[in-house]
């Protein structure tokens, strides 16, 4: 199976993601989770990367097709995968499209998840990464933790600089302006699954996985 999570940030891919890889057994491929590993180490995409993403902004096409193509031909993805950030532009998703028909796959969903603009911005400014693992959590329920429930580490919780109010902003712009047409090139392509990302992480999921069903996707 090969999923394409769409949607604003600060939606809930990535958590979605999370659940639906240990379900089916598929990689969670995170494009933003492997820049922030890239940055960690200094590498020299994080240090390409670095800045723009401090700033909202987005890396640039090129890098990111580099690195899709090296991570979607490696051992790991052949069963299938989730794509969690990725295609975010029109030329990102044409570049994916020729690389799935070069090897062969022709199955690919996209699934749109959902959420009002204000609800997304509190939701950003309202929860705080683990900087050891990367998990994502909701400030209120790690309240008086001092230790990642994930991983274990200890202190290691921070508001994400591109969670903060001002750099959220610009996420949220450049969403709309140039990663929402990917949207309509797959809707054209006829292989998309709408979800309401406003309701608890069991609910959307549930949704996930009955609509995955419905189009007999789901084993
Ligand atoms: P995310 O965790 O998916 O919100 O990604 C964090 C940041 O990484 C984004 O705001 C971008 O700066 C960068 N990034 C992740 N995926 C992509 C992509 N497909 N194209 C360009 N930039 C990306």
């Amino acid at each position: 199976m090969r999923i394409i999570l769409f949607g604003s940030p600060g939606v809930g891919k990535g958590t979605q993601a999370k659940i639906i890889s240990k379900n089916l057994n598929i990689p969670h491929i995170s494009t933003g989770d492997i820049l922030r590993k890239a940055v960690k180490e200094q590498t020299e995409l994080g240090r390409k990367a670095g800045e723009i993403m401090s700033r909202g902004e987005l890396v640039p096409d090129d890098l990111m097709i580099a690195l899709i193509k090296e991570v979607l031909a490696s051992d790991e993805c052949k069963k299938g995968f989730i794509l969690d950030g990725f295609p975010r532009t029109t030329v990102q998703a044409e570049a994916l499209d020729k690389l799935f028909s070069q090897i062969g796959i022709n199955d690919a969903v996209l699934i749109n998840i959902t959420a009002d603009e204000n609800e997304i911005i509190k939701r950003l400014n309202n929860r705080r990464a683990c900087k050891q693992c990367g998990n994502i959590y909701v400030l209120k329920d790690i309240e008086g933790m001092k230790t990642c429930p994930n991983c274990g580490a200890e202190n290691s919780f921070y508001l994400r600089n591109d969670d903060k109010e001002e750099v959220i902003k610009n996420r949220l712009e450049v969403f709309k302006s140039t990663t929402m047409p990917v949207l309509d090139y797959y809707k054209s392509k006829g292989r998309v699954i709408e979800v309401n990302g406003l309701d608890t992480i069991e609910n959307v999921n549930k949704e996930i996985i009955e609509a995955l069903k419905a189009k007999n996707l789901y084993h």
